[in-house]
């Protein structure tokens, strides 16, 4: 398990409490960090995660 702590305060991390933004649309979404794992090589900093209806158009685009 991995929590975060701020000051003395520990935060359980759970696959429902961990948000990022949408690169494309700013939006706030919730992600599944054990997706993210799966990849092999993840960077907690750098990687972005499009919410559900960029990452659909992105791949809408993908097939053009
Ligand atoms: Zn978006």
């Amino acid at each position: 398990m991995f929590y975060i702590k701020i000051g003395k305060k520990k935060r359980n991390l759970r696959e429902d409490n961990i948000y990022t933004r949408c690169p494309i649309c700013g939006r706030e979404h919730a992600v599944d960090l054990q997706e993210i794992l799966k990849g092999g090589d993840a960077d907690l900093y750098g990687t972005s995660v499009y919410c559900p209806e960029c990452s659909e158009r992105q791949k809408a685009s993908d097939n053009l």
